[in-house]
């Protein structure tokens, strides 16, 4: 028995390791296009690999998939952020829970776990083929043929292949796959930080505000978390957040929108103008740039009480209710122009891929071609960030891992 791994990603290793134990006796190898594998691993988490998140049930875990995640539910229940921990554990790669519920090797180095894939390949006896890019794939008799990139290489054959290329942001880059009947979900980036050409915000750069609410105006898309401020707009997990769940609109909308922003947790204008009065009371004496509502940044109170022409060195005692008024809403919808996306150090994958009707979800076999199968971001799953898209790799691959048994 003859399996074809294409990529070597995470996914694919995953998919290699997992098809050699179950299929021992089987030939198993990974092509690789570039001359590296496991590349986007390496650099990944800041270079220590968030390798999954440490959700605490199958249903928290699902919701952080904006696309994939009635899928992935089921899938989860075969093989889930848990059973992934025990795996890499079971195989010398002991991991550590941070108390965001990211998960990390203890080594806090990615390196350790291309360690230990390469070192289960080995063991296991899994060929590695570098700068075996594969360009088509056709049937003959039951068999799959694989042709590669590299026009002056033989065609090989296989009886079973697992397809884990992983994201390809141009369309062009799945039209292999498209040619076998597959239907392609647009690529489209997701995971991105946004730009807001603001002076004013743009001033306020490198300040975090622990948690904000933002909407897109008029839009269902919301999300919640820390913002960063940076010298072009807005980053941070809030920021990535809404990016994933609104990719596909904001694609559309050529990334210009209006996005309105809470920077009080989403409390409304009432709750807000009760905390102010309560302080006008409490702190008459105090000046309004002094103490700060809602712990937060001074700099974005300044800036807040400069929008509603509040002067810093008026008392809180000599404030009114148009002045609460003005501040409730500057804190609770501050409006922004968005004027594009900007990549900063974060992770980057991509929403679409192999959609999901084209493929049986149970096994991850191709409803066109059998035995042919697919992992990792190659198929239109993604996540937010927080170790999730790695887990979709482990657990998509697992499932692939049994060839459809
Ligand atoms: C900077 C960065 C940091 C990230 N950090 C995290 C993190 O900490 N936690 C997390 O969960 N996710 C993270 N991600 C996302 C995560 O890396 C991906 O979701 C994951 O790598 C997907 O795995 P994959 O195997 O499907 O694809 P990939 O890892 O992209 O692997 C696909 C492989 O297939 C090869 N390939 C492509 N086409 C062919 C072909 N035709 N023939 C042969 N080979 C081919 C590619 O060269 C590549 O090596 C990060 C992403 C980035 C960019």
């Amino acid at each position: 028995m003859r399996i074809a791994i294409v990529g070597g990603g995470a996914a694919g290793f995953f998919a290699a390791i997992n098809v050699k134990e179950n299929y021992p006796e089987a030939y198993v190898v990974i092509f690789e296009k570039s001359s590296s594998v496991l590349s986007k691993l390496k650099i990944s988490g800041g270079g220590r690999c968030n390798i999954t998140n440490a959700a605490k049930s199958i249903n928290e875990l699902s919701k952080a998939y904006p696309r994939g995640e009635k899928a992935l539910k089921k899938m989860f229940q075969r093989f889930s952020n848990v059973d992934a921990m025990e795996w890499f554990q079971k195989r010398g790669l002991p991991l550590t829970i941070q108390q965001d519920n990211c998960v990390f090797p203890v080594s806090q180095n990615s390196q350790s776990v291309i360690h230990c894939f390469l070192n289960l390949c080995e063991k296991l006896n899994i060929a590695i083929k570098l700068n075996s890019g594969v360009r088509s794939l056709q049937m003959q008799n039951d068999k799959f043929i694989l042709g590669f990139q590299d026009g002056n290489r033989d065609s090989e054959e296989f009886d079973f292949v697992i397809v884990t290329t992983g994201g390809s942001p141009k369309p062009e880059g799945l039209d292999w796959l498209k040619k076998l009947g597959h239907e392609i979900s647009t690529p489209v980036p997701s995971l991105f930080s946004l730009s807001i050409k603001d002076q004013k915000l743009n001033k306020l750069m490198g300040i975090v505000v622990e948690d904000v609410v933002l909407k897109i105006q008029s839009e269902k898309f919301s999300s919640n978390g820390a913002l960063l401020i940076t010298h072009w707009g807005i980053s941070g997990p809030a920021t990535l957040k809404l990016s994933s769940f609104a990719a596909r609109f904001m694609n559309e909308k050529n990334y210009a929108f209006k996005l309105l922003v809470n920077w009080v947790g989403g409390r409304n204008d009432e709750l807000i103008v009760q905390e102010l009065w309560n302080i006008s009371q409490n702190h008459q004496a105090k000046i309004m740039t002094n103490y700060r509502p809602f712990n937060l940044p001074t700099a974005l109170w300044q800036s807040i009480l400069d929008k509603c022409n509040i002067s810093h060195s008026k008392l809180w005692g000599d404030c009114g209710k148009n002045d609460f008024n003005k501040i409730a809403n500057s804190l609770s919808c501050d409006i922004y122009s968005v004027a594009g996306k900007t990549a900063f150090k974060e992770e980057y994958v991509t929403c679409g891929g192999v959609s999901l009707s084209s493929i049986d979800s149970k096994t991850l076999q191709s409803s066109f071609c059998k035995n042919l199968f697919f992992a990792g971001e190659v198929l239109d799953i993604d996540g937010i960030t927080g170790g999730f898209n790695f887990q979709a790799a482990w657990t998509t691959a697992y499932i692939a891992s049994f060839l459809g048994k």
